[in-house]
């Protein structure tokens, strides 16, 4: 049983409020589980769907039809593959308004900012079709004489998959499509908050032609399918977006095999300001930065170093922005900021600013849940000023629409700040000076680095981070490199 089966009743079923059953994909089947799990509308709280549990069994089941359907799809020829991966994509945008509804409708996300995630998880596929035909080695020269040397590139084997909930739809697509271009297969486990988006995937990748085991999805407890994930000797890398608490769960797991990992894990993003900067775009920009997705990005800023001469301008320009967002279910038209995916992001984003208050912060707007007044998991959009280094704001990831400015004067203590974090992900710097854009671009520790720029995701480019932040590159040519083996050979005897 599918959630896309037939697209045209989703509309229907969010009007009639009836519930989506749906069971776990494994080997080209629906499979259903010895319990469910419900999944909630986190705009009201109310129950949307019943979600077959699959567990232990269900892992070790997808792991067998993986590996089956390896030994076909990796001599499938790449032309092949891609052909299949742009049929994908075509029914992903085909199918954007539903998968749009679906991801609303289970992580909040508005509708607006639900069709622009299709859109860019879609983005993977097309580029991942059209890399499809370009993975190939070089030829060496070698100090051995009578020989050549070449590299070839292969497929790494079977891929466990584990993705969080911020972006249901794109988290995935930005793992598989490479991997599946590389000749890959998957097994994908997605979060319990969001499995309806992972599910219409799947159904949509069987549609497009990939044979049966090529795309798996298990839905179930994350420890012992994560258990199987990194431990089967079948699995030969496992691709994990999620907290850097459990990314280094599951790496200590994968060593026991010696597995591969790629781990794109949390963010506390600076986004800097100098004083020659343009302020109203750079307010722009903390908006787009800060806000969207109401906060739950792994790149959102989530320090905002400002240098002194223009943070009053600065906040102003902050918030008379903010004040004219709007908080409200994601499904009506002039919503800005959808919910928190649960109460307890509320809990712990209000933790967050209530600690900044007490430590002696400004609150300059908002600092208040909204979860009574709007009746699911809302929190104000709000503006903190006068943050220092050692408050739990600064510390931590925010993931909730929380912006505090941090007031710095010197470049050198700017550099100094931006790194005192375990992170390395994304980090914003607004400047006219283009000596800044060099000393501080290449002395802060991020992996990515946006210059007057509040988003620097995209299917062409390397999307991944240093320290805490992760191990390993997604997007562009990289994102597929991280799916293959590098082979040498050795041709000897030819002279
Ligand atoms: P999370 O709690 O780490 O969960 C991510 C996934 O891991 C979920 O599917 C979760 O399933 C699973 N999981 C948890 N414990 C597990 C275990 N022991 N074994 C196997 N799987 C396990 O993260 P989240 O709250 O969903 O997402 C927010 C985090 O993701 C933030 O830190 C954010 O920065 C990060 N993120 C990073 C990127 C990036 O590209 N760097 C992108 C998006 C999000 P259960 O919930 O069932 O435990």
């Amino acid at each position: 049983m599918s959630v896309i089966d037939r697209p045209d009743t989703i509309a229907e079923r969010l009007d009639d409020k009836a519930l989506f059953r749906t069971d776990s994909f494994i080997g080209g089947e629906w499979v259903a589980g010895d319990a469910t799990t419900e999944v909630f509308n986190p705009a009201n709280g109310q129950v949307i769907a019943e979600v077959a549990d699959v567990g232990e069994a269900g892992a070790i089941k997808a792991v067998a039809a993986a590996t089956a359907a390896f030994e076909t799809w990796k001599k499938v020829s790449p032309f092949e593959r891609s052909k299949i991966l742009m049929k994908w994509n075509q029914l992903i945008l085909e199918a954007q308004s539903d998968l749009a509804k679906l991801i609303t409708l289970e992580m909040g996300k508005t509708y607006r900012e639900a069709h622009g995630e299709v859109v860019y998880g879609a983005s993977f596929v097309e580029w991942s079709a059209e890399e499809a035909k370009r993975i190939h080695g070089e030829t060496l020269d070698t100090p051995f004489p009578g020989s050549r040397g070449w590299t070839i590139r292969q497929p790494v084997g079977v891929v466990g998959c584990i993705t969080p909930w911020n972006f249901p739809v794109a988290m995935i697509t930005r793992k598989c499509a490479p991997a599946l271009a590389a000749g890959c297969t998957m097994v994908i486990k997605p979060a319990p908050e969001t499995p309806l988006s992972a599910l219409a995937l799947a159904e949509l990748a069987k549609r497009a032609g990939f044979p049966d085991g090529v795309v798996n999805v298990i839905c179930g407890d994350a420890p012992a399918i994560g258990g199987v994930l990194t431990s089967s000797p079948d699995v030969r890398m496992v691709g994990f977006t999620g907290s850097t608490a459990v990314g280094k769960l599951l790496m200590k797991q994968a060593a026991s095999t010696v597995k591969r990992v790629a781990l794109e894990l949390g963010g506390n993003a600076p986004f800097i300001v100098m004083d020659d900067a343009d302020i109203e775009k750079a307010a722009d920009g903390i908006i787009a930065s800060k806000f969207r997705v109401s906060g739950q990005t792994c790149v959102s800023a989530n320090r905002l170093i400002v240098q002194p001469k223009v943070a009053d301008q600065l906040v102003a320009a902050l918030e008379a922005r903010i004040s004219k967002l709007k908080p409200g279910d994601g499904f009506a038209s002039d919503s800005d900021l959808g919910p928190l995916i649960h109460m307890g992001a509320v809990e712990r984003v209000d933790a967050l600013v209530q600690q900044a208050r007490e430590a002696g912060a400004k609150i300059v707007t908002g600092g208040k849940r909204l979860d009574s007044e709007l009746g699911g998991s809302f929190y104000a959009p709000t503006l903190i000023d006068g943050g220092t280094a050692a408050m739990d704001v600064a510390c931590n990831e925010i993931f909730g629409p929380i912006a505090s400015i941090y007031r710095v004067e010197t470049e050198e203590d700017i550099i100094k700040l931006a790194n005192d974090t375990p992170y390395g992900l994304a980090a914003y710097i607004y400047t006219r000076d283009v000596g800044r854009v060099h000393r501080l671009s290449e002395g802060i520790e991020y992996g990515m680095i946006g210059i007057n720029a509040p988003m620097v995701g995209a299917a062409s480019t390397p999307f991944g981070g240093m320290k805490e932040s992760g191990i390993g590159r997604e997007g562009g040519k990289w994102g597929v490199e991280e799916f293959t083996e590098l082979k040498y050979v050795l041709l000897g005897g030819v002279d």
